[in-house]
């Protein structure tokens, strides 16, 4: 049973954080020095958890599309790289420090914040109003302005709950850092802010080489780092995090088309996963980013309310065109079909597979009453589709003697090749269901001495509780069938 710390009862985010980091699925960072903001290790639950996650998008992306490949591009990129994709001048967050607490706030969020509150007491025409004005205030880059709504709005401080604000100032984003000996501003290069541009840069590379044709995508697993303001709720939003990004390049003229088709697949394959319908929704922008000409965002009720998880976003030529520009170099694909040269347009889908974590965890972590009167108990379980749970099936025997451990240890072998299993004799049965309920095992296979008698084991389902006899040669195949990738795809 999970322990409770009392504080965490009522606050179902400190609930999955105290979770996750008793459970071995996720760390602050550096904790012994009392951590590093915004930064987080994963566990051995949580890298299984997370290396799952991403191979299940990785195959979703690059085998059921064979018009789609994979690259794995660098973290370090030339310094124009960013001065094209437009971060070195406008990946900015508009900051403001309260002068009391030093504490420092991004001054979109607070505004959004009041706008929350109003909705939340049933004023949405002051809601939208305040967030019209925000908007036509930051789009006119009129940053005292800005500061003067979020005196007006009476918005403090929550830690010193003063209005003592200093100015507005612009927050680059990107983390910069030296490469080579000398110091000099020559050599400053950037911590990447999103995989995308490592897929621009290599758009004809891998057009070439690859054969690929005109609609095609570029899928792309890595490490991005931003330098972010509010640096909160957990895993939602980091400092140093990975992205999924796949962009497919399309016929210009046809990216509507495909930014359609592109929402509404990587909608279904959240679907598919298993995430309840009534907790995803779309946002489309109304306002967009410099480069696109439509996006929308998948939103996931979070236990902090409805936030993006991935963004489909329509980039129209920019980045390629920006890239031809600056490198001097044309980004042209000669279409066969219509005799044509042209910079392709592209559709990009892009999910933080650290925010996918959290609302897979955010998801599966359930709490249930068994049992009646005096014997009523919480059972806590992580309601893991099988095909993504850490582990797949502890194997257990019943006792420590009488030859059960030798013929669990024949099992685990005769397994671990294919699945992530656990063995433990340690401890009651009870107390070892209970764990591997913890971390979210869908099944525990109990060796007993029938088991010697005619080679049958228990398999517990995690999520009923419920126990069947399962001869052992048919452990693999029922393995196999439960944790398959296909019973997502089967979806898509
Ligand atoms: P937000 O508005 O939440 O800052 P964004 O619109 O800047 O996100 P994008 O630039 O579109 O995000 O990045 C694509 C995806 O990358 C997001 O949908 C999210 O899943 C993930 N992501 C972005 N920033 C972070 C972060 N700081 N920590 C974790 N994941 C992130």
């Amino acid at each position: 049973m999970a322990k409770k710390d009392k504080n965490n009862d009522n606050n179902p985010l400190k609930q999955i954080i105290g979770h996750a980091k008793e459970y071995g699925f996720v760390y602050q960072s550096s904790e012994i020095y009392d951590g590093l903001q915004a930064v987080y290790d994963y566990g051995p639950y949580g890298n299984e958890l997370k290396k799952n996650l991403k191979e299940l998008w990785w195959q979703s992306m690059t085998r059921l599309n064979q018009n789609i490949v994979g690259i794995d591009a660098s973290i370090f990129m030339h310094p124009l790289t960013w001065k094209a994709s437009g971060h070195v001048d406008s990946f900015n967050d508009p900051m403001i420090d309260n002068k009391d607490s030093k504490k420092r706030y991004r001054a979109d969020v607070l505004l959004e914040e009041k706008a929350a509150e109003y909705e939340k007491a049933g004023d949405n025409a002051k809601a939208s109003a305040l967030l019209q004005k925000m908007g036509q205030l930051l789009d006119a880059e009129d940053l005292e302005a800005v500061r003067q709504l979020i005196i007006d709005e009476g918005i403090v401080c929550p830690v010193s709950e003063t209005a003592n604000w200093t100015e507005v100032r612009q927050f680059n984003l990107m983390f910069s850092t030296q490469v080579g000996s000398v110091a000099d501003d020559a050599s400053e290069i950037y911590l990447r802010p999103e995989t995308a541009q490592g897929i621009f840069v290599n758009f004809l590379n891998v057009q070439k080489t690859a054969r690929m044709k005109i609609p095609f995508g570029i899928a792309q697993i890595g490490k991005a780092f931003r330098n972010e303001i509010v640096a909160r709720q957990f895993i939602f939003r980091m400092r140093e995090f990975e992205q999924m990004e796949m962009q497919f390049f399309v016929r210009p003229g046809d990216e509507m088309k495909w930014y359609e088709h592109w929402k509404e697949s990587r909608m279904k394959w959240h679907k598919a996963l298993g995430t309840p319908e009534e907790k995803l929704r779309f946002h489309d922008h109304d306002k967009l980013a410099h480069y696109a000409n439509a996006a929308a965002d998948i939103e996931f009720d979070f236990p902090f309310g409805f936030k993006e998880v991935e963004g489909i976003h329509s980039r129209t030529d920019f980045d390629l065109s920006q890239h031809q520009t600056l490198s001097k170099k044309k980004q042209q694909y000669f279409d066969t079909e219509i005799n044509k040269n042209y910079v392709p347009y592209v559709v990009e889908t892009s999910i933080g597979a650290d925010r996918l974590f959290l609302m897979v965890l955010s998801n599966a972590y359930t709490e249930e009453m068994v049992g009646e009167g005096d014997k009523a108990k919480m059972r806590t379980f992580l309601k893991f589709n099988p095909v993504i749970a850490p582990v797949k099936a502890a194997i257990l025997p019943l006792t420590k003697k009488d030859g059960l451990p030798e013929k669990g240890m024949e099992i685990f072998e005769s397994l671990k090749y294919d699945f992530n299993l656990i063995y433990e004799e340690q401890q009651s049965i009870g107390k070892r269901y209970t764990r591997q309920d913890l971390i979210g095992t869908p099944f525990c296979i109990a060796v007993d001495h029938q088991t010697l008698e005619d080679n049958t084991v228990t398999v517990r389902h995690r999520d009923t509780t419920e126990q069947e006899r399962i001869a052992i040669e048919d452990l693999h195949g029922f393995l196999s069938k439960a944790c398959s990738l296909r019973n997502v795809f089967d979806k898509l």
